[in-house]
């Protein structure tokens, strides 16, 4: 903290209010409000968003859902340092797009998504509630939103009552917030105009764009450098200078009679805290007479602070108050301390060698009593006085315990719900990151008061790049395994070779390593022996997996045996500039699926779409596929294949078939099958009535219910019959959806054999239309065999093995 910085927080130390800002998703928060509420108002203040944001896209890389989810979390904690609020969490799972609040907290399971924000209310203890959306809109936004409105307002009756989820009670007791408001914006309005004219006369109303001369920023510039911390979502937004106002309509509470003073009537000084009334006189004393020079002439008074809060019986203002204290007495005093791993981590029982540096920079008397690692029975003694701006370094090795948890992020740790991740431990739940078992306390005397600081044991390195960066130290498994392949698939008998890795967490270890099957599935060898020198070096070993005869789809997993006990996760590491590296451990389990699959034809052509895995997996059940491009495109050459596929979007990002098409309809009239996935009906690169040899139209809709039944409406149509019998246990286990963008309008030419539906809406029967033309035919489907391929559902492949297989029925 600069002179500046510290008088800030020291103004805040003064300020005894607090505000919690409630929305379901990172990046649906106000940042100009938080922001304000903390620096302006200087309360402290916490965003509560509902889920992690694992839904949805990710913008700067690979990482999906529960793993989307995590870098999200760790966004909000970064952009929450650069607007000085908090962040909590509740237990719901950002599941996709959700039409209704209804459905939102059916599938969150309502009961504990609320318990989770009453359970926040009662530890924030927050005067004032903030609610994003409106509780009274639903279906005009995300159902998670409208959710997000409603479970807040419900929440704020809940925490105060002792009745509701007793449970909580000890643990956090009750609490009833003063005003609970909506944060009215612009976009609930149809256009700008509309919301000016809007009736404001129940609405609370503060300037967002206040400059605050001792950060040199405007709190909308400090805003928007906290939003385009969202940079997996591509949030990145430009600072504005300049008065905004920020409209906040009451909905529980009285109207303050001064708009802008959200606080009016609660008590937001010492006063309100038993005890506190002198530590209020000190703190206001330390306030006026701060030498923006001389910062450490304050830490005598502010030890006198220290002590009495303290001697405060335990309570919310006091564990509040006196991390923020704390804070401000180290940076006085320009004291640092830390304590570095000299690996990035370690396993339970290893020994770790420790770095510790401490030293004071300015003149007041500091004296280092001891260094504790709790957690490792470690003490060190100095009892020594400080020299100003000398500093103190020594090195120790410690052990950590064999029983100490591993790292993980602590609601990944258990099999989850859809809706809801699992946390049993009702301290855990909502609490932004797990809390770190290794720690360090460093003992002072300062000024003649005792005083200890805890910090998180950490790696350092420095980088030629980047310079110093810091990252957590990780409580690491012994030893990783790991398969080869997400799926398996077997479209008959045949034995398949599959790799496992042993990968040491440390060094020298020796064990067994086999692979778990579903049964009837047949594993050679058995078990195998490894012996790893080195931390970090991997080993794999080959087994020879034989599928049973019939259909059988279940779990391998790679199992390593080690000192009496299993193991049988990955390490994943994610690394990006702007958060802290994130290590997560993963089950090595793959799908194994035997397909009862028959064929006819083998070889197929696949002109590539927006990217899929299609190739890979029809190539894994047997078919020879090649990509084909402009120059193959023409009827001579394709006369080759059994048939041609176009992969999703094709007909939105492949520039040769808008040149290309009328030759691969000519294929399809000389005797070929033209396959095509789904496209959507904007920004065609040909028009959708020209696509097939016979008009169709490409709707939106879409049928997002996995389960959805499928009703046959040609239950004799040969793709439902030849060469696979296609029956109602070949839709069964599909994923994430059965299929999008489906024609609703199509010539008589074509057969449409299946029909499906959402719950409620009218049934859809354009997922798959099959049309004769000339000598062969032409398919328009869909059906999500994208999604459903690399997920290795039986059904989907020998549904497109029969799609393959058109026209090839046996003559008779
Ligand atoms: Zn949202």
């Amino acid at each position: 903290m600069t002179s500046a910085e510290i008088h800030q927080a020291i103004k805040k130390l003064n300020f005894l209010g607090s505000a919690l800002y409630v929305a379901a998703h990172p990046d649906d928060e106000n940042t100009r409000l938080i922001s304000w509420l903390a620096n302006e108002a200087k309360a402290n203040t916490a965003y509560l968003s509902l889920t992690r944001g694992d839904g949805g896209q990710n913008l700067i890389g690979p990482e999906i859902e529960s793993l989307l989810g995590l870098i999200r979390t760790q966004e909000l904690l970064a952009a929450r340092r650069v607007d000085g609020g908090k962040q909590l969490f509740s237990r719901a799972n950002d599941f996709g797009f959700s039409k209704h609040p209804d459905e939102t907290m059916k599938i969150w399971n309502k009961e504990e998504v609320l318990s989770d924000v009453v359970w926040a209310i009662r530890k924030w203890q927050p005067d004032i509630v903030i609610n994003r959306f409106d509780h009274r809109t639903p279906g005009t936004t995300h159902g998670h939103h409208t959710a997000s409105g409603i479970l807040s307002l419900e929440a704020c009756e809940l925490a105060g009552n002792p009745g509701s989820y007793p449970n909580q009670i000890p643990l956090a007791g009750t609490w009833k917030p003063a005003r609970v408001f909506l944060n009215i914006s612009s976009f609930f309005f149809r256009n700008r105009e509309e919301f000016e004219k809007s009736d404001k006369s129940n609405m609370a109303q503060v300037d967002v764009g206040v400059y605050y001369p001792a950060l040199g920023k405007s709190n909308t510039e400090i805003a928007a450098e906290s939003r385009s911390m969202h940079k997996c979502q591509g949030f990145g937004s430009a600072g504005v200078r300049g008065s905004e106002p920020e409209y906040l309509e009451l909905l529980k509470g009285t109207m303050p009679k001064e708009k802008s003073n959200l606080f009016e009537g609660i008590n937001t000084t010492w006063s309100r805290v038993p005890g506190g009334v002198p530590i209020g006189k000190i703190l206001a004393a330390v306030e006026a007479g701060f030498k923006p020079e001389n910062p450490a002439a304050s830490v005598p008074q502010l030890m006198q602070a220290y002590r009495l809060i303290e001697q405060l019986p335990d309570g919310y203002w006091k564990s509040v108050k006196r991390a923020e204290i704390q804070e401000v007495i180290k940076a006085c005093l320009g004291l640092f301390h830390e304590a570095l791993a000299a690996e990035p981590s370690a396993t339970p029982g290893e020994s770790v060698s420790l770095r510790i540096e401490v030293i004071q920079r300015l003149g007041v008397p500091v004296r280092l009593e001891k260094v504790r690692f709790a957690s490792m029975g470690s003490d060190t003694t100095f009892a020594m006085p400080l020299e100003v701006n000398k500093r103190v370094n020594w090195s120790r090795r410690a052990t950590l315990s064999t029983d100490m948890p591993m790292s993980n992020p602590y609601w990944l740790n258990e099999h989850s719900a859809l809706g809801l991740y699992s946390v049993p431990e009702q301290s855990l739940r909502g609490l932004p990151e797990t809390p770190r078992q290794l720690k360090a306390e460093f003992h002072y005397t300062i000024a003649g008061i005792p005083i200890v600081y805890s910090c998180d044991v950490a790696y350092k390195d420095t980088d030629p790049v980047d310079g110093e960066v810091y990252q957590p130290f990780e409580v690491t498994p012994p030893v990783y395994t790991r398969l080869d392949s997400k799926v398996y698939l077997f479209a008959d008998s045949k034995a398949q070779e599959v790799t496992a890795t042993v990968k040491a967490g440390k060094p020298g270890i020796q064990g067994t390593l086999q692979l778990e099957a579903p049964a009837g599935w047949t594993v050679q060898p058995a078990e195998v022996s490894f012996m790893v020198k080195r931390k970090g070096e991997e080993l794999p070993f080959r087994f020879t997996v034989t599928p049973p005869a019939g259909q059988s789809d279940g779990t391998l997993t790679a199992v390593a045996r080690l000192e009496g006990k299993t193991w049988h996760r990955s390490l994943l590491e994610i690394k990006y500039d702007h958060i802290p590296v994130q290590t997560v451990l993963l089950d090595a389990h793959s799908r194994i699926v035997r397909i009862d699959l028959k064929k006819a034809g083998s070889k197929v052509g696949y002109v590539s779409g927006a990217g899929d895995d299609i190739p890979a997996s029809l190539r894994a059940i047997g078919y020879e596929v090649e990509l084909l491009e402009g120059p193959d495109l023409n009827p001579q050459n394709l006369a080759k294949y059994d048939a041609v596929i176009t992969g999703v979007r094709a007909y939105n990002t492949n520039d040769d078939l808008q040149f290309k098409n009328a030759q691969l309809l000519e294929y399809v009239k000389n005797g070929g099958t033209l396959i095509v996935q789904y496209n959507t009906n904007s920004e065609l690169r040909v028009p959708a009535s020209e696509i097939g040899p016979f008009p169709l139209r490409i709707s939106r809709d879409r049928v997002t219910v996995e389960e959805a039944e499928m009703r046959f409406l040609l239950p004799e149509h040969p793709v439902l019959n030849y060469p696979n019998k296609i029956t109602a246990a070949d839709f069964e286990g599909w994923v994430q959806e059965r299929g999008l963008y489906f024609p609703d309008q199509w010539d008589k030419a074509y057969a449409a054999p299946l029909s499906c539906n959402d719950p409620g809406e009218p049934a859809k029967n354009g997922a798959l239309l099959v049309a004769k033309h000339g000598q062969g035919h032409f398919v328009y489907t869909g059906l999500s065999f994208f999604r459903e391929f690399p997920s290795g559902v039986p059904g989907a492949f020998r549904l497109f093995a029969n799609l393959i297989s058109i026209g090839k029925t046996p003559k008779p």
